[in-house]
């Protein structure tokens, strides 16, 4: 049996650009049904366009998962649209660069509701749809950042994709007996408009020399890594993250994966 998700609805938010986008298009192209969900209309509708143009079947939400409101919304609607939902994969996120003593209340806590507030947000309305089913994948993208490394200037970042680790141990706990699975995926550095502008060329030159695979990640190794999680195949897997980032946070020294060379 090959893993699939075939005829399974989809929600990915985040899904406009950059890693959200690479997963909408490699859960199309395993099969399901894909609810693109994010802030920008023109950017979800290109993506959508994109999808149906490749024979697949998607449409956008616009949606600020900062918002109850929005995730609520979107949730009811899909199970309005499609009748049930199968998964749930909140992607979206920010990551702002700055030294704690620069950065403003603001900013801290738009990070904490962008990128963790807003998984409990979209988890809840989900919940009574899944275990109605007896059956669901809640999944969301972490980072090796904060969870598994550290890195100056991300605090905030850092802070939220710890949190998002610790939820979805909690989460599986309360929904394991009714099928439904919660896990995430924790990239490494992948190629993005938006990390490119974070780090530069020649900073992500400097990053592919600390990753054993040599080079760094692309938006479908992080969507392969969730339509495993998503797949029927993945029942008993929950409460994970899986660390998808082509060897990057195992060196125990900077020369140790240089040595074979
Ligand atoms: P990106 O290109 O900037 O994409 C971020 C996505 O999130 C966009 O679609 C954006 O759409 C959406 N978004 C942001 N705020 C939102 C809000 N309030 N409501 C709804 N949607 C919102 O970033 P990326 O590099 O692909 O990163 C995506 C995810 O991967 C993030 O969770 C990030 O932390 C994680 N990650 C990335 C890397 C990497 O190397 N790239 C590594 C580790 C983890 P709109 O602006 O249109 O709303």
């Amino acid at each position: 049996m090959s893993i699939n998700i075939k005829g399974k609805i989809a929600i990915v938010t985040g899904a406009s650009r950059g890693i959200g986008e690479g997963i909408a298009k490699v859960f199309s192209t395993e099969g399901a049904t894909v609810i693109c969900a994010a802030r920008s209309t023109v950017d979800g509708d290109r993506v959508v366009k994109s999808i149906n143009q490749n024979g697949g079947s998607a449409i956008f939400i616009q949606a600020d998962i900062r918002l109850e409101a929005d995730c609520k919304r979107l949730i009811n609607t899909v199970v309005e649209k499609y009748g049930r939902l199968d998964i749930m994969c909140h992607n979206a996120g920010i990551y702002p660069d700055e030294l704690m003593e620069d950065m403003s209340i603001e900013t801290w806590d738009d990070t904490i509701n962008t990128n963790l507030r807003s998984c409990f947000l979209l988890t809840k309305p989900c919940v009574k749809v899944m275990r109605a089913q007896k059956s669901g994948r809640i999944l969301f993208t972490s980072s090796i950042t904060g969870p598994n490394v550290a890195q100056a200037r991300l605090a905030a970042y850092s802070s939220s994709k710890g949190g998002i680790n610790a939820f979805i141990k909690a989460a599986s706990l309360e929904l394991a007996k009714d099928g439904i699975t919660v896990n995430a995926v924790s990239p490494g550095n992948i190629v993005t408009e938006s990390m490119m502008k974070l780090y530069g060329e020649d900073g992500a030159k400097e990053i592919a020399k600390i990753v054993p695979a040599g080079k760094l990640g692309d938006t479908a190794d992080i969507g392969y890594a969730m339509v495993y999680l998503a797949s029927d195949q993945a029942k008993f897997v929950t409460g994970q993250a899986i660390v998808v980032d082509g060897g990057q946070i195992l060196p125990e020294d900077p020369d140790s994966f240089l040595r074979n060379e």
